[in-house]
């Protein structure tokens, strides 16, 4: 066996069990599919590709398209496949051997994990109880690391909490690095640092095609920032990342903005209905500006619910072993009837195993 880099050894990979189940709530994916209208003119354009040449190296069309529904201009615009794809570029671009990149803990873990491929060293501050962050232990990292990157992911994964802007504020005015606020889950929220963004600041936005958009398959993401910013990922990435029938699906899942804007309604509504209802159970439930919520039994262990909830053909996302997360769980909003089923399963575990823990 060849042995790999050394800064590699101890790394563990990034695992999502797919497990065969009835209700499938554990990926953060939308439980809807795109339109119809979309799959034929998908469908229609693709027809008409030359597959012998290769697609359009700057994705122009759309970039464009991207760049018209925020309203900013297609130089401050990036894709990549999947928005993983625009981290690494930024991570590969500005941090990369000999530099710090700095995460919120708990928060997504490809931040760290693609920190650490790269080269990087993660400097990892602490979330209060809450999981909100105090802005002195956002001081302490940056002023300690002095990170080339940072972390702020709005609303977060796995907890739901949608940082204020403030937060942001604070971190730009504290840090002399890069700020990626990774907005993946921004649609369902209340607010998004769109709007903070400038040509003198180094704040930039990820977002993705793989939530709101339902659109995981396609495996699109991108992000929005300084024109200077963009500029350089263009230099870092390979030739022709973004193959043509991705570049057509996202341009064209653009033409749809209510159709989406319906799909995330929805989801909000069910996420707010399952809130409440996970909340009226002896259940602590974290706040969602997400389409899933964060949740912790107190009468039963999380490992033991995910069992139960399991052996109902009910999948989440078991957090429980996670650090700092000891006890929770998270799902992904589903659709109405996946969501009854949800909370019929969590009533119905609770009740056969709870009874054996209360006090
Ligand atoms: N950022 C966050 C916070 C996420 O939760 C996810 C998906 N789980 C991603 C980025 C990556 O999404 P994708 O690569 O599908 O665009």
């Amino acid at each position: 066996m060849i042995p790999v880099r050394d800064d590699l050894r101890a790394l563990e990979g990034y695992h999502s069990p797919q497990v065969d189940v009835r209700v499938r709530l554990n990926t953060n994916e939308s439980p809807l599919a795109p339109p119809t209208a979309w799959r034929d003119a998908l469908a229609a354009e693709m027809s008409r590709v030359e597959w012998h040449r290769y697609p359009d190296r700057q994705a122009i069309g759309l970039r464009q398209a991207i760049a018209d529904f925020h309203g900013v201009s297609a130089d401050m615009v990036f894709a990549a496949n999947g928005s993983n794809e625009v981290l690494q570029t930024i991570l590969l671009t500005y941090a990369g051997a000999g530099r710090s990149v700095a995460t919120f803990e708990p928060t997504y873990q490809m931040h760290a994990q693609i920190a650490r491929v790269v080269g990087s060293t993660v400097v990892a501050g602490e979330r209060d109880a809450d999981f909100s962050i105090d802005p002195a232990e956002m001081q302490r990292v940056v002023e300690s690391a002095r990170p080339h990157v940072t972390f702020l992911t709005s609303p977060n994964n796995p907890t739901g909490l949608v940082e204020p802007a403030e937060r942001i504020e604070q971190l730009l005015q504290l840090s002399s690095g890069l700020v990626v606020a990774d907005e993946a889950y921004a649609q369902f929220a209340n607010w998004s640092a769109l709007s903070m963004l400038d040509e003198q600041r180094p704040l930039v936005i990820t977002r993705t095609f793989s939530k709101t958009w339902s659109m995981a398959g396609v495996r699109l993401g991108y992000v929005i920032g300084p024109t200077w910013f963009i500029g350089e990922l263009d230099k870092v990435v390979l030739p022709y990342h973004l193959d043509t029938a991705k570049q057509i699906a996202g341009r064209l899942a653009l033409r749809f903005v209510d159709e989406m804007d319906d799909r995330v309604r929805l989801i909000v509504a069910e996420r707010e209905r399952l809130s409440a209802a996970l909340s009226e159970m002896p259940i602590d439930v974290t706040p969602s500006g997400a389409n899933f919520v964060l949740f912790r039994p107190r009468v039963v262990s999380g490992r033991a619910l995910w069992q139960g909830l399991l052996d109902r053909s009910v999948l989440v996302r078991d957090c429980s072993g996670w650090p700092r997360l000891a006890d929770c769980l998270r799902v992904t909003i589903g659709t109405p009837d996946e969501n009854e089923a949800f909370l019929t399963a969590v009533a119905d575990v609770l009740a056969e195993q709870g009874d054996h823990h209360e006090p």
